[in-house]
């Protein structure tokens, strides 16, 4: 079979995630046979280096064998049941690991099966709880510039990507919105810490204002991932932990992309010693392999809905797929993987080993910023590396880029001008010096004309 049988089947009865389909006039679809460990393999024998971990989803590669093992004996016992109602022992067993990982405080686990719906119930969890304890006046979140929930319409509605939300805003709720503590801005010379601390101000303002009126602060905690890679000192997270407290607003953290060993520690909060009124996590939950999520707060917040029933105050909101049992056991098979393999330790040589390897690039003449948070590693693209002016997004210059590096075998996917790495935690030295070659040769030839 050839690729192109396969991309024609598809693009005339497909319509793809994120994508203009046009574009596939000229860009071909890659359909993959098969994958193992970083790489994916077409049906033409060309072989691509997830450095992207396929949506930062694959934490411990494809077909890993441990994850696989576990899903067929789970596929033996129970595929799926009704989540009302009903139990079963693998979410059970999730949910105590999840509570016994999750920062402290952290003791009930409800389920989702994607990131945005795992986002809509902690707004509307946030919400309710207030209403059920008479604070009716609590109707808003505060959100940061520049960051992402997913695309539901309340996820949508609380970030803050203008290509993703533009379109939609007069479908969407007001929210209040902050500047960021991005310290791609910050002054030359000027520590992350300190600008981040500056940036607080603005957020500590509008609490003071409007706290009567806001249920909670959402935050993606450490990066902003889909707004580019833009990353932030912890100190933040500490700043507004305490604020929460002090004006009485809950804070979600949606460690949906950073959860998971991506910033360092197995989870951001950690890095700022702080634990979220509600963690919402998915992505890398189930190491890639199925859709699922997970919220996980606190008992004050549990005890706001717990009640008689006739009273009126539970919390009405399901998913069909919510605990399912396949997607379960593969989240335990990956808690289990990071127990006895040491990976949040493991994973800081290879954070290293990228710092070493992204070195040349931050000289540039087309690169403004070379920024690392653990294992997330981003090189902004520019125009005019004195100004910083950006390419004009026109130019598609991240797309020449993607398009130079899958030729040579690496799957990279920029979010506009920003190129990163976001590689599954069983790449090797050596895959990481293709993956940075490819990449240097591929931004080098993007920038040249
Ligand atoms: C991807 C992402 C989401 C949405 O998750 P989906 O499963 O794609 O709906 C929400 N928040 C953050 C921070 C994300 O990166």
């Amino acid at each position: 079979m050839k690729n192109s049988t396969l991309s024609q089947r598809d693009l005339s009865v497909l319509w793809h995630p994120c994508t203009q389909m046009h574009d596939h006039e000229s860009f071909p679809l890659i359909p993959i046979k098969s994958a193992k460990g970083v790489w994916l393999e077409d049906f033409e024998g060309n072989r691509y280096l997830d450095a992207i971990s396929s949506w930062w989803v694959n934490l411990f590669g494809h077909a890993n064998p441990d994850i696989n093992a576990a899903l067929k004996a789970q596929l033996e016992t129970l595929e799926h049941v009704i989540f009302a109602g009903f139990t079963h022992e693998t979410a059970i067993n999730l949910a105590e690991k999840l509570v016994d990982l999750t920062p402290a405080g952290l003791s009930r686990c409800f389920y989702a099966d994607n990131g945005s719906s795992a986002v809509e119930v902690a707004l509307k969890m946030s919400f309710h709880s207030w209403q059920n304890q008479g604070q009716t006046r609590k109707t808003k979140f505060i959100t940061l510039e520049n960051s992402y929930h997913g695309e539901t319409l309340g996820a949508l509605a609380v970030g803050d990507v203008a290509l993703y939300k533009k379109t939609y805003a007069p479908l969407l709720m007001d929210v209040i919105t902050v500047p960021s503590p991005d310290c791609y801005f910050r002054e030359k010379n000027e520590a992350w810490a300190d600008y981040s601390t500056r940036q607080f101000a603005h957020l500590d303002n509008t609490l003071q204002q409007y706290a009567g009126e806001i249920c909670a602060v959402i935050i993606e905690p450490l990066v902003q991932c889909a707004g580019g890679m833009r990353m932030y000192d912890p100190i933040y997270l500490t700043l507004l932990r305490d604020a929460c407290h002090k004006y009485n607003v809950h804070l979600i953290a949606d460690e949906i992309a950073v959860g998971f060993g991506r910033t360092g520690t197995l989870f951001a909060c950690e890095q700022a010693s702080i634990s979220p009124d509600f963690l919402c996590l998915s992505k890398g939950l189930t190491g890639g392999y199925l859709p699922l999520s997970a919220v996980l707060t606190t008992d004050a917040i549990y005890d706001a809905f717990y009640d008689n029933y006739a009273n009126q105050k539970a919390f009405l909101h399901s998913h069909s797929y919510t605990g399912n049992a396949l997607a379960c056991r593969a989240a335990l098979a990956t808690l289990t993987i990071f127990e006895t393999q040491h990976i949040v330790d493991a994973n800081l040589l290879l954070a290293a080993k990228m710092t070493a390897l992204s070195k040349r690039f931050i000289d540039h003449a087309h690169v403004s910023e070379v920024r690392q948070t653990g294992m997330i590693l981003a090189i902004e693209l520019v125009k005019d590396k004195r100004s910083r002016a950006p390419y004009p997004w026109q130019e598609r210059r991240g797309l020449q880029v993607y398009q130079y590096a899958l030729q040579k075998g690496v799957l990279l996917r920029p979010l506009g001008n920003v190129i990163y790495f976001m590689p599954p935690y069983v790449i090797t030295h050596e895959e990481l010096n293709v993956m940075f070659d490819i990449a240097w040769q591929a931004i080098t030839s993007a920038t040249q004309h």
